[in-house]
């Protein structure tokens, strides 16, 4: 059926007033073309509304930063969020926008730079649990422990792609608009399932944005140049929605070539030549052995649970990817002091994962300062800085080996502070206890 835009608004209205409004919406937001329609429509329903009914249910808009989204595509983003809240709030919308971001130990950096992970491809996508599906189903959870159930708005659509409309028709309740979530006491709703792609450009291009005032005029200019798709919160591990995506991560090297970062350096964004080169490093590094391509030399031929099989990238090119990132990080900064590539804590966090890992060879601090000149120390040193170590020197006078054994031992301990996963703590112990009796063993003798 084609799109019926007074149709669709009653729908949306006739469902908001569903149910006394008992269940709060979730809107899905990312800032593209597909939840910028079903935002915009959903406002629209809601002015339609008198005073009373568009207070019945409250609206949680949110937005999902996985933290190496592109820089001026989160620029936009979050001045369209900030937009939207201060008209809603103008206008006496129950309309709240909400920020989530992926936890530090989910970090893509924390995991590719720290842990090693191998740049995600079809195969291995990592990503998409720990930067997207966690920090939103988590959000989701709490607002169904809050208000015992939750419905969240999604602007997937059917003709987008055949696993995406399969993934919609399988959740599908017949006859009814809602359908089931993979989360409990969670429904979903896609009010523009039906809109076909024509369809949705051309509401934006001939609808007034209720909170920009425009007709979506710098939505429709990112998405000129080259193609791609939108980049939905997803609602489970199989949809493919990510990668190809004008509002994919930067990072992302599911897709061959990123157009739309290419398109906005030929725009004249020059420093955006250094995150081309970061991401182009990284695409180098992917398992492409059906293309006849051996990236092995990157990778360490054992698994991080000890298995055998092509594991995490060796010390050397973490280190020369943290390099990379900062160097960007540097050019981004120039640009924009507001730029943020790669945060502190995430430092601190690769710093912790490579002293776990025993990287003793390669520090965080070195290469930061290498990059910036200036030194700034990503691990506790407070040993060093009072009596304490002179002290345990003085004692370890005879056997130097137990000082080293004991500073490793209290870092290994004060790591679970900073790290969300705290088990293993035990683990650690034992083995830099192995090693200490047996100093000659080390994991990453090959180099
Ligand atoms: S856009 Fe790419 S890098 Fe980002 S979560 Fe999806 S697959 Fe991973």
């Amino acid at each position: 059926m084609a799109f019926n835009k007074q149709y669709l608004i009653k729908e949306i209205q006739e469902q908001f007033l569903e149910d006394d409004g008992r269940r709060p919406w979730i809107v899905a937001f990312s800032g593209g073309k597909d939840s910028t329609t079903l935002l915009m429509l959903v406002w629209e329903a809601i002015s339609g509304l008198n005073e009373i009914e568009r207070k019945v249910r409250p609206i949680y808009v949110i937005c999902n930063n996985t933290l190496v989204e592109n820089p001026q595509v989160l620029k936009f983003v979050n001045a369209q969020l900030r937009i939207i809240q201060q008209r809603a709030t103008e206008q006496g919308f129950p309309i709240v926008v909400e920020h989530t971001t992926p936890r530090l130990d989910d970090s893509f950096w924390v995991n590719l730079i720290g842990r090693g992970y191998p740049a995600p491809n079809n195969i291995f996508r990592w990503c998409t649990e720990r930067l997207k599906i966690s920090p939103t189903t988590q959000y989701i959870k709490e607002k169904v422990a809050q208000y015992g159930e939750a419905i969240i708005l999604i602007g997937t659509r059917t003709d987008e792609s055949s696993s995406r409309s399969a993934s919609i028709r399988k959740h599908s309740i017949k006859g009814e608009r809602l359908s089931k979530h993979p989360l409990p006491n969670a429904m979903a709703y896609a009010p523009i399932k039906d809109m076909t792609t024509k369809e949705v450009w051309s509401f934006l291009e001939f609808t007034k944005n209720p909170w920009t005032g425009d007709k979506n005029n710098e939505l429709r200019t990112l998405y000129l140049n080259g193609s791609g798709g939108d980049c939905p919160i997803v609602m489970d591990v199989q949809t493919p929605s990510c990668g190809n995506s004008r509002f994919g991560c930067w990072v992302c090297t599911v897709v061959k070539r990123d157009r739309s970062m290419e398109a906005l350096i030929d725009n004249g964004e020059d420093w955006m030549v250094t995150l081309m080169q970061v991401r182009d490093f990284l695409y180098e590094t992917i398992d492409r052995s059906n293309e006849g391509y051996d990236a092995d030399k990157y990778r360490m031929p054992i698994r991080r649970n000890k298995a055998e099989g092509v594991g995490p990238y060796w010390p050397k090119y973490r280190y020369e990817i943290l390099v990379m990132v900062l160097k960007a990080q540097k050019a981004a900064t120039i640009q924009d002091p507001t730029n943020q590539l790669i945060s502190l804590q995430e430092l601190s966090a690769i710093q912790i994962v490579w002293n776990r890992d025993h990287i003793y060879e390669y520090s965080v601090g070195d290469a930061y300062r290498a990059v910036f000149g200036d030194t700034v120390e990503f691990e506790d040193r407070s040993l060093e800085v009072d009596n304490e170590r002179k002290l345990l020197r003085d004692i370890c006078n005879d056997n130097p080996n137990d000082e080293l054994l004991i500073q490793r031992l209290l870092s290994a301990q004060k790591n679970k502070g900073l790290l969300l996963r705290k088990h293993g703590l035990q683990n650690d112990i034992e083995n830099i206890l192995q090693e200490h009796v047996r100093p000659t063993f080390t994991k990453f003798e090959n180099y």
